[in-house]
């Protein structure tokens, strides 16, 4: 089949989400178009698997930043999920919503819906929090929210000394405060990751109107005047064109959507001609102004050997422990989301403190 009503191009977290939801509705044919393969990898399942996938690119776009003069002239790695689920399917699972504030100025700049009371229902209808409902969280919706089962005591002790410090002891970054430290909530379910793919997709991948196309990568959007008619997509050396009755909707991340608009010739005309693409639906700002939040790794000579480290004998015991724990509980350290616990602060709460000290 070539024609569809809804392309949906890439499988990420959003695009899992909307194969099914768009596919509810049985008079609908939908396509999802996914770069990456299957994601049925234990190194995508075994939540600590991220500690493969991540640095070493499996699954994973591996992408990386210009050289950026705020970052002392360094290029960022930026990894990205490939395969379906996309970043889910290697992210940290933390559970963690964005701040009140934050969608409340947007619904005030003019984004109608967007405020946090109106976002919160959905955030609701989406989980299945393990704790059970209340004002800030949902049960019985596809994405599984549970608490850690691995709980590290280096992490325990980062919660201890904040509290010690000062910092309110927060159980939940999800309820009325986000501030003070704690353990984060995961998606997962019984010990596994519970990427958007294992929570939205793969429920309702036999659908006879889903159509998952994976391994196949969006080279372009095929416009029509301004309206985009479908997709070209490269598997292998072979090239297709699919096209829509309805709509192409490109959920290909914040990286990949922008990029497939430049290459399908919708953007800056100076930008474009300078890749000679020709410019078909000149539209400002395309591929500009990404804001990422960087993500800073302290690394401890821990003396006391109760990290986890495989290069040493103790490490080495520890780790068959682990394999055996998980395989017959799902618990231990394979479990671990590699970010098991950590805090909210304010800013000038820090700085403040930075000042005194
Ligand atoms: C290492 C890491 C850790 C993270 N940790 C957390 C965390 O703990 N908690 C949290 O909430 N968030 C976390 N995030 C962020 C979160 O995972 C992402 O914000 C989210 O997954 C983005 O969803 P998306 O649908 O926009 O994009 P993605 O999930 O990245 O999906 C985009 C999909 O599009 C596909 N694609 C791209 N280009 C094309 C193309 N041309 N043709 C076809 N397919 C294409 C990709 O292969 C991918 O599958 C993390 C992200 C990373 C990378």
């Amino acid at each position: 089949m070539t024609e569809f009503d809804y392309i949906i191009v890439g499988g990420g977290s959003a695009g899992c989400v909307l194969a099914n939801r768009l596919s509810e509705n049985p008079d609908h044919q939908v396509c999802l178009v996914e770069a990456g393969g299957s994601d049925k990898s234990p190194l995508v399942y075994i939540p600590a698997g991220a500690a493969v996938t991540v640095p070493h690119g499996m699954h994973n776009w591996q992408l990386n930043a210009m050289k950026q003069s705020t970052m002392n002239n360094r290029d960022i790695y930026c990894p990205r999920g490939k395969t379906l689920g996309g970043s889910s399917s290697i992210n940290a699972m933390l559970y963690i919503r964005g701040q009140k504030q934050d969608y409340d100025q947007w619904a005030a700049q003019g984004n109608e819906g967007w405020s946090f009371n109106e976002v919160l229902p959905y955030f609701r209808k989406a989980q299945n929090q393990e704790r059970g409902a209340s004002e800030f969280h949902g049960t019985g919706g596809p994405l599984n929210v549970a608490d850690p089962r691995s709980q590290h005591c280096l992490s325990e002790a980062f919660i201890r000394g904040a509290v010690e410090a000062g910092e309110k002891d927060n159980p939940d970054f999800n309820g009325a405060d986000q501030e003070g430290v704690g353990w984060y909530q995961v998606t997962q379910k019984e010990g596994q990751r519970c990427s958007s793919a294992a929570a939205y997709l793969h429920p309702v991948i036999d659908r006879p109107n889903l159509t998952v196309m994976t391994d196949s990568q969006t080279a372009r959007v095929i416009l029509e005047g301004k309206k985009a008619k479908g997709v070209e997509i490269v598997r292998g050396v072979v090239r297709r064109k699919l096209f829509a009755r309805k709509e192409v909707i490109l959920s290909a991340g914040a990286f990949g959507s922008p990029q497939l608009m430049l290459l399908s010739g919708i953007g800056s005309r100076e930008k474009l001609d300078s890749h000679n693409i020709d410019c078909l639906h000149e539209l400002q700002g395309v591929g500009e102004n990404l804001q990422e939040h960087p993500d800073v790794l302290v690394v401890v000579n821990d003396k006391t050997a109760s990290s986890v480290a495989f290069g040493r004998p103790l490490g080495m015991v520890r780790g068959i422990k682990d394999i055996a724990k998980y395989i017959h509980k799902k618990e231990g350290f394979l479990a671990s989301s590699l970010a098991e616990s950590g805090g909210v602060w304010r800013f000038y709460k820090i700085f403040t403190r930075c000042r005194k000290a």
